[in-house]
């Protein structure tokens, strides 16, 4: 297929990049096409490492060579034969033996993909961290510019996608492509991964899958640390198209729980390079260390911190502590923080 057929196919499909910031995919391509450098690389991300997201594993498990195609697309795209695909050691080996052989049928075809595998963890999958790691550096987010995707590894442009976008590049180009995505389950009677319609909100979703609670409820979408939290009746406005996760909490659920497994996310998984992150995630942990179920949740003291977390810290993850937080408080208790 052409490229410029590809892209206006993909353009019409409105795809968007599923690894949460939905930025249009068609944008993304052609800013890299139209860059003059001779050789670009190509990465699959496959690192997927907010809390109880698996969504990606399951297309891996399920369809790997539509992904491993969606990737060989965008090579023929960009002209060039090689890629990265970065993948978390665990995913690696449960899958090794569907994706080895996947990969090394492109090799004859003459597409060099590169198996990169990492440890586990959030942070392994911000895109400065990952393409530090591909060049050997410390899996720690980027201060410089420009962007990745101009000067990306070694120097070239990079084109990154996670999992599940190049996917849906691959349906597209095969014109299977439907509207629909995959979005995890968790704490419903069936928990998984389920396909759903992308124009549908999260309580039809989950009633179509069978997987309404049949008690009371709030509901984090998006993933389990950094995602929005929302009563059940919000759950009935609430686009599914941005959840690559949805998991249900028990109204008994106490605050002390969910803001411990928020605040014991962040704390383990901040790379450590900012103030606000190392010591904002710390600070919080340590508030709630000897609080038991009858404390004082101290929320005069925690909200300065995540609002200093939110505007000051370098990257995507010290940020996101904010909206679970907030959203919970507002929407759960009642209260503004
Ligand atoms: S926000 Fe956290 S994870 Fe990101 S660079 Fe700062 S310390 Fe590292």
């Amino acid at each position: 297929m052409l490229g410029d057929e590809l892209l206006a196919k993909i353009e019409q499909a409105g795809l968007v990049g599923r690894g949460g910031a939905a930025f249009p995919v068609h944008l993304k391509w052609k800013r890299i096409k139209d860059l003059p450098d001779p050789k670009k690389y190509v990465v699959c991300n496959a690192s997927e490492g907010e809390i109880g997201v698996q969504k990606d594993l399951y297309i891996l498990q399920n369809f790997p060579e539509k992904v491993i195609k969606g990737m060989l697309f965008a090579m023929d795209f960009l002209s060039t034969k090689e890629a990265y695909f970065y993948i978390n050691k665990n995913y690696y080996q449960k899958l090794k033996e569907k994706i080895d052989p996947l990969l090394a049928a492109c090799r004859e075809k003459g597409y060099l993909i590169n198996v990169f595998v990492e440890e586990p963890s959030y942070i392994g999958g911000e895109t400065g961290a990952l393409l530090n790691a591909i060049e050997g550096k410390k899996t720690q987010p980027r201060f410089e510019k420009p962007s990745p995707s101009i000067k990306g590894i070694f120097g070239c442009p990079v084109l990154l996608h996670n999992v599940e976008t190049l996917y849906d590049v691959a349906r597209v180009a095969m014109d299977e492509f439907e509207k629909t995505r995959f979005s995890t389950m968790l704490g419903v009677k069936n928990e998984g991964v389920y396909k759903v319609e992308t124009d549908e909100k999260v309580a039809e979703a989950l009633r179509k899958t069978n997987n309404y609670p049949d008690f009371e409820f709030f509901v984090q979408v998006g993933g389990g640390a950094s995602g929005e939290v929302f009563t059940s009746e919000q759950a009935e406005t609430v686009d599914i198209n941005n959840c690559g996760s949805i998991e249900i909490y028990k109204i008994e659920t106490t605050s002390l729980q969910f803001l411990n497994k928020i605040f014991n996310f962040y704390e383990k998984e901040s790379c450590g390079i900012c103030t606000p992150c190392r010591d904002g995630s710390w600070q919080l942990k340590e508030l709630l260390k000897n609080l038991d179920e009858n404390s004082e949740i101290p929320w005069s003291k925690i909200s300065p911190i995540i609002e200093v977390m939110e505007k000051t810290s370098f990257c995507a993850l010290g940020k996101s502590i904010a909206p679970p937080v907030r959203s919970y408080a507002k929407n759960v208790l009642g209260m503004e923080i």
